[in-house]
């Protein structure tokens, strides 16, 4: 049975070097933010679980293989009927990326709280709810309260991230859900500045953590792209610098990747600030690749760097 529990949508995506018009080839792959951090907690050696909805097109069975693949477990995905989301990524002008999506009335959209089992979620060490799921659906929105409220009577931990996306929703409809949720939340993973700003109104990461901390999280990483972390703990508050490489590629899933790796290492029962660091170093190894799953490091490459880093004790707080 999975330690770490993720609810949410996972999509096909579709990779275009050229901007769709002209593009004549593109690349498949998935992804999708709760699936991303199982797929890096996975890959620590965490044992995960998704819990979502896929639809009988044919991209069935290639989801479920590669989520398998990736070594998560999909005994509680409700396979229905309907379409898998689809999105396409395309570069333009120098660089830029361009995304398109096809998601609304998608499998997981359709979840509905009678999906959960709460035998499942109640043998989990932590249960992590993306925002993304709660604004795919309001039959979704209520599937991750009715997770979290499961959760907390069985003593599992929820974690969150609110992952906001204007394109599916406001911000007041975001921060509506965030609260509705965030009394249920232990471990608040938002990013900043522009996300917090934008979703309560909040300039700083101190600010942030500060507020999520009000709620009842005891553990906030506020995630700070290439500056790092800012971690607000009961044991203390300070700046995780990022782990820095010479050349990005790709920022797409490095949040993910940092979740996916911070919830693997207090799974382990590591304190929070060295769960950090561990996601410090998964983050921002992936930012060397393209695609939030493929560029996903190995683990003994994590160790390797996470051990050499740790002897510059000196870049860390
Ligand atoms: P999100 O993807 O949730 O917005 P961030 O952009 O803050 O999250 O990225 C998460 C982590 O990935 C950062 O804390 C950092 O460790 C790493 N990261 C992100 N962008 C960069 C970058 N440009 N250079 C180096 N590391 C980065």
């Amino acid at each position: 049975m999975p330690d770490i529990l993720s609810l949410g949508e996972c999509m096909v995506e579709f990779f275009a070097e050229e901007p769709l018009a002209e593009a004549e080839q593109v690349q498949k792959a998935f992804a999708g933010d709760a699936l991303n951090l199982l797929a890096a907690a996975s890959r620590l050696g965490s044992s995960c679980g998704f819990l979502s909805r896929v639809g009988n097109d044919p991209f069935q069975k290639y989801l479920l293989n590669g989520w398998e693949n990736l070594g998560i477990d999909t005994s509680h995905v409700k396979r229905v009927e309907g379409r898998n989301g689809i999105y396409f990524i395309s570069i333009y002008g120098h660089g830029e990326r361009d995304f398109t999506y096809y998601r609304a009335g998608s499998a997981p959209s359709t979840m509905t709280p009678a999906d959960l089992d709460p035998d499942y979620i109640a043998q989990a060490r932590v249960l992590h709810i993306s925002g993304i799921a709660q604004a795919i659906s309001e039959s979704a929105r209520a599937t991750a309260l009715a997770a979290a409220r499961i959760a907390n009577e069985a003593h599992v931990c929820v974690s969150f991230d609110p992952n906001l996306r204007p394109a599916l929703w406001s911000a007041a409809e975001a921060r509506a859900a965030a609260e509705e949720l965030l009394p249920h939340v232990d471990i608040a993973l938002p990013s900043g500045p522009e996300e917090s700003e934008q979703l309560f109104g909040l300039a700083t990461a101190e600010e942030t953590a500060d507020y999520l901390r009000g709620f009842g999280a005891y553990a906030v990483a506020v995630k700070l792209g290439a500056a790092g972390v800012y971690l607000s703990t009961e044991d203390g508050t300070g700046m995780v610098p990022a782990f820095t490489v010479s050349h990005v590629v790709d920022t797409t899933g490095a949040g993910d990747a940092f979740n996916g790796a911070f919830l693997h290492g207090l799974v382990e029962n590591m304190p929070p600030l060295e769960a950090a660091r561990l996601g410090m170093v998964m983050a921002g190894l992936k930012v060397r690749g393209r695609g939030a799953i493929a560029s996903l490091p190995e683990k003994s490459e994590v160790e390797a760097a996470l051990a050499a880093w740790e002897q510059k004790s000196d870049m860390l707080p």
